[in-house]
């Protein structure tokens, strides 16, 4: 039976799921042994199967639904592009896109006024990096250990996480450096002041020994995402990493495809600091993830570079004016709904104080942080000696570990992300405060299966 054949609910979800089993070929993991749930609808921050089981959102899908599913005026946009102009080559002028290049632009920092697009967040950082060697004219890469920055390429390369490692050709040119993260100081510090100061000073010494003179650029993640750990650096960290670029004519590229549209409850995660890059690469939250779309906001200084001589990229769908209706209509509804707000109150009176409590309460958990809609738990064998619950030698939700906790959180009707030894809390960013106390105490109810293994 195959899923136009099917009758019923029961019959369609067997019929997906039979396709999927026999012709889907699926990243990241072991073909034949993932079942992937079949899902039927979605509303807002639930989505449903076949048979009417209903899941609270807590993860936005992969950190991208920011305003949710079906948003109403997301869906009208759609239609309404889809009416008026589906498809246009990027050579060609289109009101939809233009618009959005400017309204991204308006919320990016002062300074970076244009934007190319791209499809994914990976491609972006392609981008990104090919823009900053052309135009400093060197080719190394800086990147930290705790990071993802995507699957292709030099983006994989970029990537510090257990993901790089069977990818890891060292082909790229790309050293790495340890960013600030207190609760596993690399640098044994006791305090954010501390972890600040020699998390800097470390990393000038990487750039003074990889050769100051050949290193293009320095990416980063602003506020590491849910791949890296939810680390949120100290004050000062981010305006010291800017003076050291400055110092050393490196470009500085931030890497805000999971933390920038409202996320952290800012437009951008470096706005927190009010630090200016030299290049932004974006995607997920800009529309929402109803059309891939993504991009890199470039600063002024580098687009000078290219009115000089031709950018060597580009790609077919560059701008598709389906994608960039949906973004205007997703930055428009942030704005009018006041969505950037109502994030970080969440994380300030909700997501903090609740998600503390929780901590006190379990033995598996080590440390709580996060801010807007962005938060982890870190779990840990032994709150003592911080072992950590699930390690590098088997680092993903597939670990028997991970497994358990992701079946603990499904079957209280969560859908949430662990990742290596921590539990990603990243719902809608306009989540209702019920939904966001429901979802905390269902994670409070499933954590106890983690306890039973902490001594
Ligand atoms: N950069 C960051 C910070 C990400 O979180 C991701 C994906 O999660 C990427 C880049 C890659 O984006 P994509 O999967 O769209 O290629």
């Amino acid at each position: 039976m195959t899923t136009e054949q099917a009758t019923n609910g029961l019959e369609a979800a067997q019929a997906v799921l039979a396709d999927e089993q026999a012709h889907l070929f699926r990243g990241w993991v072991q073909q034949g042994a993932y079942r992937g749930m079949p899902v039927q609808g979605a509303q807002g921050s639930w989505f449903w199967d076949y048979a009417g089981n209903r899941f609270l959102d807590f993860s936005s899908q992969l950190v991208y639904a920011n305003l949710g599913h079906q948003h109403p005026r997301l869906v009208a946009a759609v239609k309404e592009q889809a009416d008026r102009l589906c498809v246009i080559a990027p050579h060609f002028a289109e009101a939809s896109r233009s618009t959005a290049a400017r309204k991204i632009a308006e919320v990016a920092p002062e300074g970076l006024d244009r934007v190319l697009f791209t499809n994914s967040g990976s491609e972006a950082i392609e981008n990104a990096v090919r823009l900053a060697r052309l135009h400093t004219g060197r080719h190394k890469l800086l990147s930290a250990y705790h990071s993802f920055h995507g699957a292709t390429s030099t983006a994989i390369h970029l990537t510090g996480d257990p993901r790089r490692w069977r990818n890891d050709t060292g082909a790229a040119g790309v050293s790495r450096f340890f960013a600030p993260y207190l609760y596993r100081s690399a640098f044994y510090s006791e305090t954010e002041e501390q972890e600040c100061a020699r998390a800097l000073d470390h990393l000038e010494q990487v750039i003074v020994l990889e050769g100051a003179q050949t290193i293009a650029a320095i990416v980063f993640e602003p506020i590491g995402g849910t791949s890296s750990g939810v680390l949120i650096p100290p004050d000062g960290y981010l305006a010291g990493v800017r003076e050291l670029c400055d110092r050393y004519g490196i470009m500085l590229v931030l890497d805000e495809v999971m933390v920038g549209f409202g996320r952290t409850g800012t437009w951008f995660a470096a706005d927190h600091w009010g630090v200016r890059p030299d290049l932004i690469t974006f995607a997920k939250g800009v529309n929402s993830g109803y059309l891939p779309l993504s991009g890199v906001i470039i600063s002024d200084e580098i687009v000078e570079t290219f009115s000089k001589t031709p950018y060597p990229g580009g790609t077919t769908y560059s701008g598709q004016p389906m994608a960039c209706a949906v973004a205007v209509a997703a930055i428009d509804t942030m704005r009018d709904e006041g969505v950037l707000e109502h994030a970080a109150r969440l994380g300030r009176d909700v997501f903090g104080p609740e998600l503390a409590k929780i901590a006190e309460r379990h033995p598996c958990v080590g440390e709580v942080r996060g801010i807007g809609a962005m938060w982890a738990i870190e779990l840990v064998k032994n709150k003592e000696t911080r072992e950590m619950y699930i390690g590098y030698d088997a680092p993903d939700r597939f670990s028997p570990q991970g497994a358990e906790l992701m079946g603990a959180f499904m079957s209280r009707g969560l859908n949430l992300m662990v990742y290596l030894n921590r539990v990603n809390i990243t719902p809608p960013c306009n989540i209702s405060e019920a939904d966001a106390r429901d979802g905390l105490a269902r994670i409070d109810d499933a954590l106890s299966v983690a306890d039973q293994h902490c001594t």
